[in-house]
């Protein structure tokens, strides 16, 4: 009897690897998905994505190879930081994921971009989700702020791009259109610093608001990119 207790349990563990609070953080985030069983995150049109493959993992194979429930191994902080080593909260992705919310080619993308206005410039971004509407409000709001904080939003870094990110073979954001560069010119990228020492110029108050509308800032990455937002709602719940 003992025995085919252990079994019982055991096999209810492994058939429930979905993490509840995950799952419904995901769902109140992205309409595409239905729901989670059996280790499966499970979209409307049926399709599905392992949830945990449970293995342990290297910080380099959580970027390079992190399932559904390893994109919340860093718990992004609401405050401002300065982020310890390698707490990178959001800069773990599964491609696969993105290309089911997004589409999972360039034209496939494409098909949802849209342009909106960005300080009397257009901008392409994407529908999905209503983001192309977030940012717009985002830009009302941020005109609102004095006349100062101006120059750190315009001209942008960019926004829709394929590609994938410097000398990885990971998707960028960019690549769906749902991330913003603002200005290059007062940002801080760890990849162009020596020692990876933290800098940061960007005002506390724009990264405020992109974070009300659901945008996640790359200033709170260890490996820091203070011009990058990306739509990450999942994040910030
Ligand atoms: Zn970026």
């Amino acid at each position: 009897l003992r025995k085919i207790l252990l079994f019982t349990l055991l096999l209810s563990i492994s058939n429930s690897k979905c993490i509840y609070d995950i799952v419904e953080k995901l769902k109140s985030s992205y309409p595409q998905i239905k729901g989670c069983k059996d280790n499966y995150l499970i979209f409307q049109d049926g399709t599905k994505i392992l949830f945990d493959d449970e293995k342990q993992k290297s910080f380099n194979e959580l970027l390079n190879n992190p399932d559904i429930e390893d994109m919340f191994k860093f718990k992004y902080p609401l405050n401002k930081i300065i982020p310890s080593k390698n707490f990178d909260p959001g800069r773990i992705r599964n491609d696969l994921f993105f290309k089911k919310i997004y589409g999972k080619s360039a034209n496939e993308v494409r098909k949802n971009l849209r342009y909106i206005n960005w300080f009397g410039k257009k901008i392409l971004v994407t529908k999905v989700n209503n983001i192309d509407k977030k940012l717009q409000a985002i830009e009302k709001e941020l005109k609102k702020l004095p006349k100062g904080y101006r120059k750190f939003l315009t001209p942008i870094g960019g926004t829709f791009k394929w590609r994938y990110i410097a000398g990885t073979k990971r998707l960028s954001v960019h690549s769906f259109g749902a991330a913003i560069d603002i200005n290059v010119k007062y940002s801080h990228y760890w990849k162009w610093s020596k020692d990876l020492k933290y800098k940061n110029k960007i005002p506390y108050k724009i990264v405020e608001i992109f974070e009300k509308y659901g945008f996640i800032w790359g200033g709170k990455w260890y490996h820091y990119d203070t011009m990058h937002f990306e739509y990450r709602p999942e994040l910030l719940k």
